[in-house]
């Protein structure tokens, strides 16, 4: 069985002062069965580091530089992570993808640098509201994780991926268990051609999942954990979606 994995994601927000809050109130709130992790902003990993010590929960970033080093001004690269202890960093999130104009590849390209460096990227993949009442839902995801397969060939099987419908991003509008069992299950047939560890890799949910609709979510067979914007600011909101998990 595939132990869930719950990664809090939290975007541009926190301060020094919110930060020690929130993660004190983490430490109290664990431990849970779940595998749990924060993705923080750059400039809070190292005392987000210092807070969860002694914890089992993981930290990590919220985007990495497909480049190794040098002349890239403002970018953070996957050494400078694993040089801080990251276990994990998201790359392709929706809104990277539109405020940043990241395409398929430079994704692809990211998730390879972090694995060079010992770290796994979460991988979001997921369509519009246009592209899914176009029924172009399925098309999406798989160009999008297509190009990862692409690019990591053999190493495929050691991202964690998640599932994470723009249209369900921040608006309360959370996909039914059903429609996010269905995309995850396509995923998952997807990775099962390109690697022998597809039945071994967590598939996350992500978009407005919160403590109320997390166990259904997590109850479908090839929904392996979350991706947790909004809900994973609050200790005790983010708390009882790790207990669900
Ligand atoms: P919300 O949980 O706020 O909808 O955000 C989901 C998300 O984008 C996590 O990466």
């Amino acid at each position: 069985m595939r132990k869930k994995l719950v990664v809090g994601n939290w975007k541009m927000n926190g301060s020094r002062a919110a930060n020690a809050v929130l993660l004190a109130g983490l430490r109290e709130a664990g431990p849970w069965t779940a595998d749990v992790a924060v993705c923080v902003p750059f400039p809070y990993i190292t005392e987000t580091a210092l807070a969860l010590t002694g914890t089992a929960v993981g930290f990590g970033a919220q985007d990495c530089s497909a480049h190794e080093q040098g002349a890239y001004t403002g970018e953070v690269s996957s050494a400078m992570l694993a040089d801080l202890g990251c276990r994990y960093a998201i790359v392709g999130h929706s809104e990277r993808r539109a405020y940043h104009q990241e395409s398929d590849q430079l994704v692809a390209d990211k998730a390879k640098a972090a694995l060079a460096h010992g770290i796994t990227p979460i991988v979001c993949v997921g369509e519009t509201l246009a592209e899914r009442e176009a029924g172009q839902t399925e098309q999406v995801v798989k160009r999008q994780l297509a190009a990862v397969i692409h690019t990591l060939t053999h190493c495929i099987g050691e991202i964690v991926l998640a599932y994470e419908p723009v249209w369900a991003i921040g608006t309360g509008l959370t996909a039914t268990p059903e429609q996010a069992q269905a995309v995850h299950a396509v995923l998952r047939t997807q990775l099962h051609a390109a690697t022998q560890k597809s039945d071994a890799m967590r598939l996350l949910y992500g978009g407005s999942m919160k403590a109320d609709n997390a166990a259904a979510l997590l109850a479908q067979p090839d929904i392996d954990g979350g991706l947790i914007g909004g809900a994973s600011l609050k200790a005790t909101d983010f708390g009882a979606i790790c207990r669900a998990a």
